[in-house]
Formats: structure tokens, sequence, C-alpha cells
């Protein structure tokens, strides 16, 4: 199948020549025609699928094909996010595919001011992306409504399931019109998913990529049993294969993270890192510094690495593995995109040996265990209680029967510093299209 099969207009395809894309991915190629009958569409697809073109091509489409005057303030189409770097990537893909087409956009999220966001909607806006949070206040603020919006999508769904983004979400779909085309894009179904599937889409086509398409056929999954204390010399030796252009390796916590930046430097390794804890001015410069070569390997936690698509990463290194097994799939994901081919390396310690049996249930297949020099056959047999980080008590702790994981403990931790850095960042820069 080629794009020229949708009908799309002449500029959009003229559009997609200049971005190199010739044919659709598999998740365009079966949405993108439901989209322009103007059906709603429930989407199941990670991310590097491609799915952002899958829903943003239709629109403009019908956006030009149904052109309308706005009135001061009213949007047309909205696609909420859910972080500010995701917002940032989409709009710079609308950028592109708009780019011989008349059409408005604007990214809306933490730091944009509001003289921007005004002057953006002055003669009405085509489309606005932006995270649930901001969209709010905008709202609140009365900078924009909804009333006359077409279409919405909810993008990444799954990633804004945490903290308060549920009702924040539940919020903005109550105050939709009843009328308008809704597309849902998700890499996975939860309880909370579906709550709001049912609330907001009507009788929609559910286009599925299979998990195998992504993470299966052209990521290869390397898994290395080895101690805890051993993992830093074997992530040494994987990122000096030849194969290992570029590489992003997740680890648990953004403490670790600062010390494996540490002992990869003193090895003549440049790394950096990426964690919520890192203020978007060296995020905005880390990404950057990925995005033209100069830093090849990026440390980076879940938290920190969300909405990250960076072209061209040839590999994924779990140091840590996640323990949620569909993390796993999210990480490797980051390689491998459009695709590509990609390598992914997961470290297993004794003690993480029972996220890798979820892990291994969760794709239904083992990963391939590559022996080497410091290889630890016992990690690949532990069984109950061994197989299981160990509980750790916090030393200053009143009540001593309390404990956590040291993973729960992280987890908190990164979501306090997301919070503050939430309050702390209120600037911000805009990117607005026409
Ligand atoms: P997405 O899943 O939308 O984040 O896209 C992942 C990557 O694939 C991005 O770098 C896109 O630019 C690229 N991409 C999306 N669709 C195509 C296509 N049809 N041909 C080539 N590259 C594509």
């Amino acid at each position: 199948m080629r794009f020229t099969d949708f009908d799309l207009d002449n500029k959009i395809q003229n559009a997609l020549v200049d971005c190199s894309y010739l044919k659709p991915t598999p998740i365009q190629e079966k949405s993108i025609s439901h989209i322009l009958q103007g059906r709603d569409v429930l989407g199941l697809a990670q991310t590097g699928t491609g799915k952002t073109a899958a829903f943003v091509l239709p629109i403009l489409q019908q956006i030009i094909e149904e052109p309308k005057t706005l009135e001061t303030g009213s949007v047309r189409s909205v696609i909420l996010v859910p972080n500010r770097e995701l917002c940032q990537q989409i709009v710079l893909e609308i950028q592109k595919f708009s780019k011989y087409i008349n059409v408005s956009s604007l990214g809306v999220f933490g730091r944009v001011e509001n003289d921007v966001i005004i002057e953006g909607v002055k003669n009405g806006i085509d489309i606005i992306v932006a995270t649930p949070g901001k969209l709010l206040s905008c709202i609140d603020e009365k900078l924009f409504n909804l009333s006359s919006l077409d279409y919405f999508v909810l993008d990444e769904v799954d990633r804004m399931l945490d903290i308060d983004s549920i009702y924040e979400l539940k919020r903005i779909v109550r105050m939709l019109p009843r009328k308008k085309q809704s597309l849902f894009f998700s890499a996975t179904i939860t309880d909370k998913v579906t709550e709001i599937i049912d609330e907001l889409l009507d009788n929609p086509v559910r286009v599925e990529i299979s998990r195998d398409s992504v993470s299966l056929d052209n990521i290869s999954q390397d898994l290395y049993y080895v101690s805890k204390d051993n993992k830093f010399r074997v992530l040494l030796s994987i990122l000096k294969k030849r194969e290992v252009k570029s590489a992003i390796i997740f680890i648990n916590s953004r403490k670790s993270a600062d010390n494996l930046v540490r002992y990869l430097n003193n090895n003549e390794v440049h790394s950096e890192a990426l964690h919520a804890q890192k203020s978007d001015v060296h995020r905005d410069k880390v990404i950057n510094n990925i995005s033209f070569k100069d830093t090849k390997f990026l440390i980076a936690t879940d938290l920190g690495s969300r909405g990250l698509d960076i072209d061209d990463v040839s590999a994924v290194v779990n140091f840590d593995l996640p323990t949620n097994a569909e993390v796993y799939v999210h990480r490797i994901g980051r390689c491998g995109r459009a695709g590509k081919k990609g390598l992914s390396y997961s470290l297993c310690s004794p003690e993480e040996k029972h996220f890798l049996n979820n892990i291994e249930e969760f794709l239904g297949k083992k990963l391939i265990v590559q022996k080497h020099e410091f290889h630890l056959e016992k990690a690949r047999h532990v069984t109950g209680s061994a197989a299981k980080p160990q509980y750790k008590k916090k030393k200053d702790m009143k009540n001593k029967t309390v404990s956590k994981t040291v993973f729960e403990v992280n987890v908190n931790d990164l979501l306090k510093n997301k919070n503050a850095n939430k309050k702390k960042n209120r600037k911000s820069s805009l990117t607005k299209v026409k």
C-alpha cells in the first residue's frame, strides 16, 4: 500500500515526500481510511509505530476539505498527550505535514505564556496539542473554549493514568461537545482506560498493532545474567560493541542514573542522564545533544524518558529490569522504530529474576541468554524470595515494622520531584505554526 491510495490532498502528499515517508506503517495503513470516513477509532499501538501520522494526516485532510471560519478562542481539534516533549514533537510533525497547507496549530503545555496562547487563538485555531493539566487551566481561565471542537485525540493514554491525570482526563472528556470525532491511542487497555473509552468513543473501529510486530520482529532481545556489582562492567562491554552506535540505558532510580553517568565518564564513555529531577533546560540540552549526536549514550529513568522520540537509537539497555512487564515493551520500543533494526540488552541479577519471569510470561517467549565474561548461572535458577529485591527498612523511620521496597521509594521520590518541577516550570516556550 502507498500513501497515494488514501486520496490525500496533493499538498499533503508532497509534504510526505519531503519527509521521505514512502509507504504507510501498519498502524497508518489500518487507521487512516477509517478516520477519513469520520469513524471514531480505538488504536492499540506502541510509540514508534508511526501513530502520530496515523491520526494527524486524516485530521489535516478533513480540515482542508471542510474549511470553517473560526471565532476568537474557538478550537477545531485537540490532541491530548501526557507530557510536553510529546507535545512539542507532535506540533513539529504537524508543522512538517502542513507545510503546503494553511492549518494553524499550537503547543500548549506548562511553560507556554498566556499571552502567546491568546495571540495563537485570536482568529480561532485548527489544532491545539496540549497536556491535560495545562488544557484545563487555559479553559478555566477562558483563554479558549472547546464548544466548536470537531476532532479530539487522546494519545498515549496509558501513560496518562498516573498521579492525578485520570481525574483531569475525565473532566476534559465531560466538557467536549457531543458531536465530534474521537480518536484514542494507547499501548495497552487497563480498567481505567476502559472507563474513558466507554465515555468518549462512539461505536469505534478497533485497530490493533500486535505487540509482536513492534518488539519481536525487528528488535533483538538479549539477556545477560550477571551479579548486581558486575553490571557496570557488562554495560561497558555492551556500549563498546561496534553495532551499538547509540543507546538509551534504562535504570530504575535517578540516584543510580547519576552514579552510572559518573562511572561511564570515568571510563571514557561519555553519557548524560535524563530523569524527572533534571530541569527543563537540562532536558532540552540533553535531547539536543543526543539528536545531534554529541552524546551517544543516554541514561534514563522511565519517568525521565517519557515522550522521547530520538531517531536512530540503535540500542536499548535495561541496566535494571523494569518491575512492570509492559514497561519492558515501551522501553525496547525506543529502538527499532518505523521498521528499522533495533538491539536490546537486558541485565538480570538474581534479585530481578522474578521481574524477568513476568516479562517473559507477558511476551510469551524467552529472551535470548548470552554468555559473557561475568555470566552468573545462579541468576538463571534462583527462585522464591531470593528472586525478588530485598526489602529495605528506612533508617530514620519511627515505625520499625513498616518497610518499603527499593522500587517504591524511588518511584515516590520521582513523583515528588515531578510535582516540584511542575510548580517550578510555569514559564514556557511555544511552538506555533502559521
Ligand atoms: P511515532 O510512532 O508517530 O512517534 O513515529 C515514530 C517514528 O517513525 C518517527 O520518527 C516518525 O517520523 C517515523 N515515521 C512515522 N511514519 C513513517 C512512515 N510512514 N515512513 C517512515 N517513517 C515514519
